[in-house]
This record gives structure tokens, sequence and C-alpha cells, in this order.
């Protein structure tokens, strides 16, 4: 009984279809998987005949991109309504802002006197969402660099680039995903912040951190596990799965996985901010949002509770 809760498909930059990784990950006995897609539910969409046939169960899922003190951080969120208009709407506007964002990329990549067109880039994501790697691909195919890495090393690091995009505040991806019933885990902390900047982040309202993950060596697992603990969090992980190698392996999908234990409590999360909500709609919204620890859960989906961590702000749930 193992779940992957972080995967990508040809709806963004993975290169297996969704419906073919539905099936290789029954092949890898999992019970659980969530397609997370780059800031598109397209991949999810495709995929869910294909799970609902084969009998794995598929959560909603997607990993949005969104900025906090104007840096881009990756917001994973599972079991929201996936026709809730709102989620919809943010979801319309992100895919428009990541377009954008790679017309500004290509832009400067010109300018540096580079042979290389926004229709190429789009080619290469083929009818998925468009992101740096699709980009990367074409200047492999052009022979400017050989590796994906030598490609964002040298042109597309987010430092180099210095463009600024469109995304949503962190703060509006919690809110709509909330709304629409959703859980929110934080993607891959370890190596994205250091730990001053992660301690403020981890006074937002999202639900998890993504513990288990292929660039969490074991003693930042321990960290990240620690801090879940201190900031009341749960536990969310899963392979990243792009793409195989030309063998048909991924040392990660089925290996780095997370245990039905944590996706019930994943869910028992879900079902209260989706109470929480059919609550509230209707009733005068005073801007406050009732913590949805403050419930009961049921003994199959029991939340962790920890003490609060000294001096932490009542706000912060
Ligand atoms: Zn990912």
């Amino acid at each position: 009984m193992k779940a992957d809760l972080h995967t990508h498909t040809t709806a963004s930059d993975g290169r297996e279809n969704p419906e073919r990784l539905v099936d290789l990950a029954l092949e890898k006995g999992l019970t659980s998987l969530a397609i997370t897609d780059h800031d598109t539910l397209d991949g999810y969409q495709k995929a869910k005949p294909r799970a609902d046939e084969r009998g794995i169960h598929l959560i909603t899922g997607i990993e949005n991109t969104v900025l906090w003190r104007g840096k881009e951080v990756h917001l994973l969120a599972y079991f929201f309504d996936a026709d809730h208009p709102e989620v919809l709407q943010f979801v319309a506007r992100q895919k428009r802002a990541r377009r954008l964002r790679m017309e500004k990329i290509v832009a400067k990549l010109q300018a540096q006197g580079l042979d290389i067109t926004m229709d190429e880039v789009l080619a290469e994501a083929y009818k998925g969402n468009v992101g740096r790697p699709h980009a990367a691909a074409v200047l492999i195919q052009k022979r400017v660099v050989a590796t994906i890495p030598e490609a964002f090393v040298r042109y597309l690091d987010q430092q180099k680039l210095q463009i600024q995009t469109e995304y949503a505040s962190l703060e509006e991806a919690i809110h709509v995903f909330h709304r629409a019933g959703g859980v929110l885990s934080l993607a891959h902390p370890g190596r994205m912040f250091k730990v001053p900047e992660l301690l403020d982040l981890l006074e937002h309202d999202f639900d998890a951190i993504e513990c288990i993950h292929p660039s969490h060596p074991y003693h930042i697992q321990k960290r990240m596990k620690t801090l879940a603990m201190r900031f009341q969090k749960l536990l969310t992980g899963g392979s990243d799965f792009h793409k195989n190698d030309e063998n048909g392996f991924h040392p990660f999908f089925g290996i780095v996985t997370l245990s039905e234990d944590h996706v019930s409590q994943l869910q028992a999360r879900s079902f209260e901010w989706k109470s929480k909500a059919s609550t509230m709609e209707g009733s005068r919204v005073d801007g406050t949002r009732p913590s949805p620890l403050a419930s009961k859960v049921g003994k199959a989906g029991e939340v962790h509770r920890f003490p609060r961590p000294a001096g932490a702000t009542a706000s912060t749930r």
C-alpha cells in the first residue's frame, strides 16, 4: 500500500503520457497516484478514466508555481475539486503566465545571439504546458549545449534570466485551493530554501511539507520531518517522476513513496476544508479562516497534533 504524490506527464515537462503513467504506476505496485503537472490539470483529466478503469486511486493534483518575496515557490495541491470555478480560473491564468514567461525567455536568448524561436519551444512541449526544460531541449538539438543541466547553468538559470513573471502569489494559491477543498504542500523545500527563509515560509497556512523527495537525502528528510512537527504540518512525498531512461528504468519511481496512512491524513484534511467551505458559503465572510485542526478527525484519518512551536503566532493557523 504505497503512494506516489509527485509525478509529471507530457501535459507539462514529463515524457510519458498520462494513461501510460497510470499503467506504469500499477506495474510498480502503487495503490495511489497523484499527477502533479506544472500549472495544469490536463494530465490528471486525461488519466482519470484509465485510473478508474484499472482501479488505482488517482488523487487530483497540480504543482503550482507561485511567488513569495519575488521568488518562485512550488506548491503542490491535492484532493481539491478539479471542477471548482475558482481553481479553473486560477489554472488558466497560470498557464498564460507560463507562456508569457517563455516568450520573455526566448527573447532574452535571442538577444544573446542564440538561434531559438518560440515555435520551436512550443513544438518541443508538444501540446503540454511549456517550461524551461523545453527550451533546454531545443538548445540541445541545436548543439548549443550537450545536456539539460548545462542548458540551465549557462542560459536558463532563474538568477541569470531575471525575468518578472505574472504567477499568482503564494497567499492567493493557498486561498483558492483551500476553498476548493485542497490540501497544500510545499514542494521539495530542502533544496529550495535556506533555513531562516524556510522558517518564515512555514508560517503560511499551507497544510503539509513534501519531506520525501529524491532531492532530500536522509538528514534533510529528517530535518523536514522535524519542521513539519514543529509547524503542525502533514507530510507528503513522491518521486518527481518525469521520464524513464532508455532501459525503461527510473531510479525513484515506485521506490520513493509515501505510506497510505499519510494519504488518509491528507484526505481527512481535505474533508475539513470542504466542510469549512460549504459552511462559509452563503454565510458572511469576515476574512477570518477557521483552523481545520479545531475539528475532530476520525481514526482512519487521524491528523497529527503537535505542540505549537514556542513563539509561533496564532495567525499561522
Ligand atoms: Zn515536480
